[in-house]
């Protein structure tokens, strides 16, 4: 009898594309005046990097200034020999910067996939620009990619992307990820672009979302707009007309969380830690940690800063709140009345409760970027994280904040409208940013928690941050945009909480 024949090798690993808004690149001017690039940080950066060293590859972005074309190529050369992968630059005007970048993108996606319609500019002069950037991007792509490569875009920045490379006869696969939430139908709706940006989108092979609500709102969307499109294999797959299948997942970020672990029990960490605890002795120290954003939620938490102190006077000197603002897009009207709003609001709450001669000051408030020790000092001084965002695809700060709690008794107050709640409503105290005297409540309860409720809780999250790293979601991903079935590729249950998990909290509260 015959031996059936050795099956095939398989194909060597292709090549990767990253196609994101920005270059992972900070550009600088040296005292010739000459612009000097070097590689930014960032998780996404970090877990991208091996498999960019291993396969080879490329990244392409703006690098983040407008009109400098030459002298941005000769400056990314540098970058790219220590980034160690090719860095692909594409040149946008200032023209494109304010419409596609500040216009569509910050004023009309990032509101209303964070569910604030009201908040939306529907300016059509925002859409085309957004189209003819993204037109640019794609021949940057066109220009930079072989048949066999695979090309994954992030974000919401990018979204025609796919449907601009097939126009040019792109064929190799692309991917896409939403690092923001996906809006439900009904906010969705809204949209006067939301046929073609649905129908830009069914142009990937694969669709990939923070959590499976997301993942659900865009199959929702997809059932009641296009009603060509068939979902298969649990909403997973869609079949379409011309024989074409598409890949939907959901792919929750990570962290680092081995990296933040490692400094957070540095010795220079430790010092900074025992210098603010010398100087804020016998204080319950919370910590927030946001860029300037409408969507984190801070005017609401400082409120509910202030109900805490006022419903339980006895903490009133025991509890201080150290919130971090990073400055962000503070040049757009919105973003400047938040920055007045917040500031004027932490003026109120320590003028209410600051008394004469008093050590105590109830807001410790911090307008700046912090640098990446002194924020993970921050993380591991601080007894209570209070993450309250009204709406967040993931959220970060609530995963390092865990992963540095290395000595295992901080208590993280988490949103559950952060996508991170998903996978982490288990450790965490869950509360709605909106309801100022129930996250009151779970701030003095956080408060009054025993150790070893604490460490229990701790541990929790802490094995869900570390097991579910940012390297695991790189290789999650790029397996699933291999894989002929999602259902067939294995992700333990513990990586992602059904449908009815996520929102079981819910059901708890109506219970009760
Ligand atoms: N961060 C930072 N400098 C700071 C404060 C925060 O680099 O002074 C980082 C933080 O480590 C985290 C990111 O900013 O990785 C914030 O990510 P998140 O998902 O929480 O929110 P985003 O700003 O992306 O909406």
């Amino acid at each position: 009898m015959l031996e059936p024949p050795p099956p095939p090798p398989p194909p060597p690993p292709r090549r990767l594309v990253v196609v994101s808004n920005r270059l992972p690149l900070v550009l600088t001017r040296d005292a010739d005046g000459r612009l000097v690039g070097r590689p930014s940080g960032g998780g996404l950066v970090t877990a991208l990097l091996p498999v960019l060293r291993d396969r080879g590859g490329v990244w392409i972005g703006w690098p983040g200034i407008v009109d400098h074309d030459d002298e941005v190529k000769a400056a990314l050369v540098g970058a790219a020999e220590t980034a160690g992968y090719r860095l692909a630059p594409v040149a946008l005007s200032a023209q494109d910067e304010a419409g596609f970048y500040f216009g569509f993108s910050n004023e009309v996606l990032w509101p209303l996939f964070h569910d604030l319609q009201s908040l939306c500019n529907f300016d059509p002069a925002y859409w085309r620009s957004y189209c003819d950037a993204n037109h640019k991007y794609a021949q940057v792509v066109v220009a930079e990619t072989a048949a066999d490569d695979f090309i994954w875009v992030h974000d919401y920045h990018l979204l025609p992307l796919a449907s601009e490379l097939r126009r040019a006869g792109v064929t190799a696969p692309v991917a896409f990820f939403l690092h923001t939430p996906f809006p439900p139908l009904d906010i969705y709706l809204k949209l006067p672009w939301r046929f073609a940006l649905l129908r830009a989108l069914l142009d990937y092979d694969l669709i990939g979302f923070q959590t499976l609500r997301d993942q659900r709102n865009f199959t929702q969307c997809l059932r009641a707009l296009l009603r060509e499109v068939r979902l298969t294999n649990r909403a997973g797959m869609a079949h379409l007309p011309d024989g074409r299948d598409v890949r939907i997942g959901a792919f929750p970020i990570g962290i680092d969380a081995n990296a933040f672990q490692r400094q957070a029990s540095s010795p220079t960490v430790q010092a900074a830690v025992d210098a603010m605890h010398a100087e804020l002795p016998n204080r319950e120290l919370i910590l927030g940690v946001d860029r300037l954003d409408y969507t984190k939620g801070i005017p609401l938490r400082l409120e509910a800063f202030r109900t805490t102190l006022r419903r339980h006077p006895e903490l009133q000197k025991r509890i201080t709140l150290i919130q971090v603002v990073v400055p962000s897009r503070d040049d757009i009207p919105e973003y400047r009345d938040l920055k007045t709003r917040i500031e004027q609001l932490v003026g109120e709450i320590n003028g209410e409760f600051t008394r004469p001669g008093g050590r105590w000051v109830p807001i410790h408030y911090i307008y700046r970027a912090l640098d990446r020790l002194d924020l993970i000092a921050y993380y591991r001084a601080a007894r209570i994280a209070l993450v309250t965002p009204l709406k967040d695809g993931m959220n970060l700060v609530a995963k390092e904040f865990c992963a540095c709690s290395v000595d295992e008794d901080g208590v993280l107050i988490l949103s559950e409208f952060a996508g991170a709640a998903a996978q982490l409503q288990h450790g965490a105290l869950l509360v709605n940013p909106y309801d100022l005297e129930g996250t009151a409540d779970a701030i003095y309860r956080a408060c009054n928690m025993p150790q070893s409720e604490r460490q229990a809780r701790m541990r929790v999250l802490r094995r869900a941050v570390s097991r579910q790293d940012v390297f695991r979601w790189v290789n999650s991903f790029l397996e699933a945009a291999i894989a002929s079935d999602l259902d067939a590729f294995p992700l333990p249950d513990d990586y992602l909480p059904s449908a009815e998990a996520e929102t079981a909290y819910w059901q708890t509260e109506f219970a009760e």
